[in-house]
């Protein structure tokens, strides 16, 4: 116990508030987090601003939609690469981890939704099903035709083929505004502005096929005008509707400003759930309101959630 004159332990909140945090995570039992790019900030993991972002010069938009990969799918794996090489690269941080054990701590009663794509949550070993990749994940590869079901999971290939590398590219990523809020890798995939280059990167016949149909292999992740997965919502609102209270609700390292993450902040209000915030910037909270009986933990998540969750994984 530290004494009134003594020092702060840790510069992210003060030990009272760490104290009523622990505690009522040790006795909740129904516990729902949202994770974004804050969470791999530590890991290396860029958290780009704006909408203006770019990769390798272009100003690419469309780079993560259905269309542009249909009429280039060569100039879209080969962007798509240089996130995978990224995020294989990068290695999961205190955060994940923490998360993780949570997890195989509390069982059923926690749901970890993830907004990033970086799959550095599973590579945590986080208990898959336990987790929701809201975005997909760049390790999983899917098949493009939509009526075929071929799906690779945690494929950790990289290069992915000899003809498919991703580069050592932070160079390749750049951002330009900076006026609006922080997003996560999808976000910043999503918003890129498009000069579309008709030029193949490389060759069809050279991108893996699918072996059940032949067709073109895709990252499994969700491009822009494509819709989340039913499927997960119907689970996660499966496990939200099986009780009438949640207890806790996380937001780390999102500002939970775009459906669907904003609807389930309100969602963990109405029941009845106190609501803990971990950010790096506490000044920039987007849509969400916290109340007396919430908390907000400003700094890296990295740091952070091991001491918030120390004495429940000890006990
Ligand atoms: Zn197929």
């Amino acid at each position: 116990m530290s004494s009134p004159s003594s020092e702060p332990q840790y510069s992210f909140a003060t030990e009272e508030e760490i104290n009523s945090f622990g505690k009522h995570l040790y006795k909740s039992k129904r516990i729902l987090a949202l994770c974004g790019a804050g969470l791999s900030a530590a890991s290396g993991i860029p958290t780009f601003r704006g909408s203006g972002a770019l990769w390798r010069g272009h100003k690419a938009a469309h780079l993560s939609s259905i269309e542009a990969f249909e009429a280039n799918p060569g100039l879209v794996w080969k962007y798509m690469m240089d996130g995978r090489h990224l995020a294989l690269q990068a290695k999961p941080n205190a955060g994940h981890e923490a998360l993780a054990k949570l997890a195989k701590k509390k069982k059923k009663g926690f749901v970890c939704l993830t907004q990033n794509i970086d799959g550095l949550s599973e590579r945590a070993k986080h208990p898959r099903d336990r987790l929701y990749s809201l975005h997909g994940s760049l390790l999983d590869i899917k098949c493009s035709n939509c009526s075929c079901d071929y799906y690779d999971k945690e494929n950790l290939k990289d290069p992915l083929t000899p003809d498919l590398t991703g580069d050592d590219n932070l160079a390749s990523f750049s951002s330009t505004a900076t006026s609006e809020p922080t997003t996560s890798l999808t976000s910043q995939l999503f918003s890129m502005t498009i000069q579309e280059s008709k030029k193949p990167v490389i060759p069809t016949s050279k991108l893996p096929h699918c072996p059940k149909c032949s067709s073109v292999l895709r990252p499994a992740v969700v491009w822009f005008g494509e819709s989340l997965s039913q499927t997960m919502f119907d689970e996660i609102n499966a496990w939200l509707d099986a009780e009438k209270r949640l207890d806790l609700m996380m937001v780390i390292g999102t500002m939970a400003e775009v459906y669907p993450a904003a609807r389930f902040v309100q969602l963990a209000k109405d029941k009845g759930a106190r609501i803990a915030v971990v950010n790096l910037d506490g000044g920039h909270l987007g849509g969400i309101q916290l109340r007396k009986q919430d908390w907000l933990f400003e700094g890296d998540a990295a740091e952070i959630l091991p001491v918030l969750f120390e004495g429940t994984l000890e006990n």
